[in-house]
């Protein structure tokens, strides 16, 4: 076999077999990134997560790297520009994840309208408060899906299962995709007035960040939750802080933050938010998936 593939972060063993047959596969998944330097001349492609990072002078230091895959949904560890300069294909696995990641958008919403992190701590600490988890129903509740991709699709098709009517804000998906997923879409104004529960899709970008501000708040229901699975810095913190401590609204879920992870925020100290550490996309499953999906590609891209 005459291709070289460098694993230099733990994949799903699924990944590594599919590429056995075609290329000498090299799992190294502690390698630094002095050794990496010194070793990627070796090889026609490398497969990463989140660890290792793809760096310019990585890149530089290759001789016959024909593709940088990431087993995941982002390339943000990977200088794009300078692998597309020396005309190296990024691939990466964007679909992956977006089951994963909408089952666990529901589970903070669920988590959120049944008080079930609070009570669950409750019960733990001897306590027996059935008084205080007085929680509400999701059917009949209106969604507001910020952001209809591949994830706010899933979620939407979830939502349905629970009773939910749904609305839609993104500008760039068309009426025909809207009225085929069975969505009402509506401008981002009406979607934050008419919403019970919000939850965030959209990527990270200087039109999203802080999409969700003081402005935004003031207009929300005041019985309604915001969620957010997709980036930290779409909502603003401080914002959503002084939300939650005066109950403009009645709750957050977050799997992303600003800073992560989050240790100085406000936000730990509140009862009304349910946090967890950016594992929306963590599942066996969704792990499995990337890695095949990338191993298939360069599996394509060496036999041409
Ligand atoms: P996607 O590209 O399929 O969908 C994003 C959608 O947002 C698109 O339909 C786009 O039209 C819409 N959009 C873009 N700008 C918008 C704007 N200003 N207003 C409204 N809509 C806008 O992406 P996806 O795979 O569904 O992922 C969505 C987000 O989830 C991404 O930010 C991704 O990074 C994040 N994500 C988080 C995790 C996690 O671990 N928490 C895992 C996977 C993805």
């Amino acid at each position: 076999m005459d291709k070289k593939v460098l694993i230099a972060d733990q994949i799903n063993e699924k990944g590594i077999d599919e590429l056995k047959d075609i290329a000498e596969v090299v799992p190294n998944f502690t390698i630094s990134n002095e050794e990496l330097l010194k070793v990627i001349k070796d090889f026609d492609a490398i497969i990463v997560r989140s660890r290792t990072k793809v760096t310019r002078e990585v890149i530089e230091a290759s001789d016959k790297l024909k593709i940088i895959a990431r087993a995941g949904v982002g390339v943000d560890n990977v200088d794009v520009q300078a692998a597309t300069e020396r005309g190296i294909m990024v691939i990466n696995a964007p679909e992956s994840t977006s089951i994963t990641v909408a089952e666990h958008t529901m589970g903070l919403i669920l988590a959120l309208s049944r008080k079930i992190a609070i009570a669950d701590s409750s019960v733990k600490s001897g306590k027996w408060e059935k008084g205080r988890f007085m929680g509400i129903e999701l059917n009949g509740k209106t969604l507001g899906v910020i952001g209809m991709g591949r994830i706010g699709s899933q979620v939407v098709t979830r939502s349905k299962a629970f009773g939910m009517d749904t609305i839609v804000y993104d500008p760039y998906i068309t009426k025909k995709t809207a009225s085929e997923l069975g969505v009402t879409v509506v401008d981002l104004e009406t979607l934050i007035k008419e919403s019970d529960v919000m939850t965030i899709h959209v990527p990270l970008t200087p039109e999203t960040k802080y999409l969700i501000s003081k402005p935004q708040f003031e207009m929300m229901k005041e019985n309604a939750f915001i969620v957010n699975c997709a980036r930290g810095g779409i909502i603003n913190e401080d914002d959503l802080y002084d939300a939650l401590s005066t109950d403009e609204i009645r709750g957050a879920g977050l799997d992303v933050f600003e800073n992560e992870p989050p240790k100085n925020s406000k936000l730990l100290e509140l009862d009304n938010v349910v946090l967890t550490p950016h594992i929306a996309a963590s599942t066996s499953e969704a792990q499995r998936d990337a890695a095949i999906i990338v191993a298939n590609e360069i599996k394509k891209v060496f036999k041409g």
